[in-house]
């Protein structure tokens, strides 16, 4: 698989993993064609911190 290939997976697969919201990414894809969100801004449910990445910013310059 070629790099752009990896990237283009990578970002369709944070298109689900993502919260537009809060822009957290969790390790699980989430409700967004119901809820639009994660369940903690849907609805309050804290959402346990193993579920999503603790990332500091290192956006990808493109
Ligand atoms: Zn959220």
């Amino acid at each position: 698989m070629t790099l752009a290939q990896e990237r283009a997976l990578d970002r369709a697969m944070e298109a689900r993993t993502r919260c537009p919201k809060c822009r957290r990414r969790y390790h699980h894809c989430l409700p967004l064609r119901t809820l639009g969100s994660c369940l903690e801004c849907h609805d309050g449910t804290p959402a346990d911190p193993a579920n999503y990445v603790h990332e500091s910013r290192h956006d990808l310059v493109a």
